[in-house]
């Protein structure tokens, strides 16, 4: 099809043009047996956009444009139980006088009202401007933009990668800075939402709705974190490519097994697709990852995904959590992260031991050979290399991570080095700390070559409870590693041109102040062609 990264799963993509979209309006409700408010002019006595616009999962000819009507106006228009004929425009310019596209998309309550038009047959590297309209309402104007065709040149491109927004340990002046930084997209790295009933031990705004664990449950959350005026505007400023961790549905959980936080549900998968399910609902992601698990009622949400931006980068979003093993070594079969010495744990470095499951492993190797860009950036969810936390000669691991699966992550450099992989670049997040470093091809030779470069990033708001002086060890211990912060929250930017990489790291000065400054903690630069960081 397009982009030649495309996956057989985005190619089933059930992206619509828009005559077919006017088609699928005016039939759909019919076809899925559910009553429908009127065409005419709803009138809101709450706004119905309460929880804002997005745009995602942009290709070089496709988007994904979000909103979800918000449950208040819905409740006081007494719609709960009705679908709802939302339009929405995609236009060229921000007074939407040149309209490129526009649909009608029955919000129905069975996907919490959420609206998901999936525009196909744009221009490549353009930006649009969209918004949706139901009833006398209109929303908020969304900016986005397409990626430029895989075979074009390519000068520039600019994201920022975030993970990790507690609701309650900050707010998100983060991403009010981040509405000046020119980006082409923010990709999100996980952590969106926190299933815990409260963010102490610094809680600057209530979370309300306790633990979660069903599907209500997690659209309430979900509303809660959308419904904050900087998150909101983020979205409306730039198109997101995402993928999960943890969080999203309980602590540490791997693969099909449960994690550790909160009273444990009798049935884990069932809280795993109702996660999903709520992530879907919320997130301007394609119906086609998710298609299996909403009508069928399968356990998968096939979201690892790589797309082309032009010649001069392939970016692969990979899902480690959905098919992981459990982590080994687990005191008393308790799942969840812990600190091992792999010398006393028998099935540490076992080879069959997964961390992205087999299909995954195999399908990223095959891309790997047939999908190179200038750059290849992998986003994926947590710290790579190997940090020893014995700083005093023995060798302590965390077993929730990469660390924890040794034998997953000598595949992964294997397959780097097999394909010739050009200038890898492996960005992730869940620590909330900064870590910067070089990917080796064999972390227990510390003198192994470097494959690849690694930005670690810090939190959005969510907290960490390491030292200054315990992260100077652990830089000592872990050589490869070229710089940690673990005290500031914030996001970095990269910023690719065919011959260099530049990373800057930018922190808030306070996370739990809405007005808080921000300022550069630190940059880097990766020449093309050496996998080589250095800090400038
Ligand atoms: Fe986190
Ligand atoms: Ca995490």
């Amino acid at each position: 099809m397009h982009d030649g990264c495309t996956s057989v799963f985005t190619e089933r993509r059930h992206a619509m043009h828009r005559r077919q979209l006017l088609k699928f309006a005016s039939t759909s409700a019919a076809l899925i047996g559910l009553p429908r408010s009127g065409w005419g002019q709803q009138s809101w006595s709450i706004n119905p956009f309460s929880l804002g616009v997005a745009s995602g999962s942009p290709t070089s000819q496709s988007l994904v444009l979000w909103t979800r009507l918000g449950a208040p106006a819905i409740q006081a228009a007494g719609l709960t139980t009705v679908a709802i004929a939302v339009t929405w425009q995609l236009a060229h310019d921000r007074q939407f006088s040149r309209i490129a596209a526009t649909g009608i998309i029955q919000a129905a309550p069975t996907l919490a009202h959420s609206v998901h038009a999936e525009v196909s047959g744009l221009e490549p590297d353009r930006v649009y401007f969209y918004r949706f309209i139901v009833g006398t309402a209109t929303s908020p104007v969304g900016r986005t933009r397409t990626f430029p065709a895989s075979h074009s040149a390519v000068n520039r491109l600019r994201l920022a990668y975030a993970s990790c927004q507690q609701w309650g340990n900050g707010f998100y002046s983060a991403y009010r800075h981040m509405l000046a930084e020119n980006l082409d997209f923010v990709l999100f790295l996980g952590d969106y939402i926190y299933e815990y009933p409260s963010s102490r031990p610094i809680e600057v705004r209530p979370t309300t709705g306790g633990w979660i664990t069903t599907l209500d449950g997690y659209r309430s959350r979900y509303a809660l974190y959308k419904s904050d005026p900087d998150l909101q505007a983020v979205h409306a400023a730039y198109p997101w490519v995402l993928t999960w961790d943890d969080h999203e549905v309980q602590n540490d959980y791997a693969g099909i097994h449960a994690g550790v936080s909160g009273t444990p549900v009798a049935d884990f998968m069932a809280r795993r697709r109702a996660a999903y399910q709520a992530f879907y609902e919320h997130m301007p992601v394609t119906r086609a990852s998710f298609d299996k698990l909403l009508s069928a009622h399968a356990d998968e949400a096939r979201i690892f995904d790589c797309i082309s931006f032009g010649r001069l980068a392939t970016l692969y979003t990979l899902d480690d959590r959905q098919y992981r093993d459990a982590p080994a070594c687990s005191p008393n079969q308790r799942t969840g992260s812990n600190r091992v010495d792999p010398e006393k744990c028998e099935s540490w470095n076992q080879p069959q031991r997964t961390l992205l499951g087999a299909a995954q492993e195999a399908w990223l190797a095959q891309k790997f050979s047939t999908m190179q860009g200038q750059w290849n950036l992998l986003g994926q969810q947590t710290l790579f290399g190997q940090r020893n936390f014995n700083t005093t000669g023995g060798t302590l691991l965390r077993s929730d991570g990469w660390d924890g699966y040794p034998a997953a992550r000598r595949r992964l450099t294997d397959a780097i080095l097999q394909t010739q992989l050009s200038n890898p670049v492996i960005l992730g997040g869940d620590i909330h700390e900064n870590w910067v470093g070089h990917v080796l091809s064999d972390y227990n030779n510390p003198e192994s070559a470097a494959v690849g470069v690694e930005f670690c990033g810090t939190s959005i708001t969510s907290l960490s409870n390491s030292t200054p002086e315990r992260l100077a060890q652990q830089l000592k211990t872990n050589p490869h590693f070229i710089f940690a912060n673990a005290a500031s929250r914030g996001y970095g930017v990269v910023e690719l041109t065919p011959k260099q990489l530049t990373t800057t790291l930018t922190a808030v000065t306070d996370a739990s102040d809405p007005n808080s400054t921000a300022f550069t903690l630190a940059k880097f630069a990766v020449e093309a062609g050496h996998a080589a960081v250095a800090r400038l």
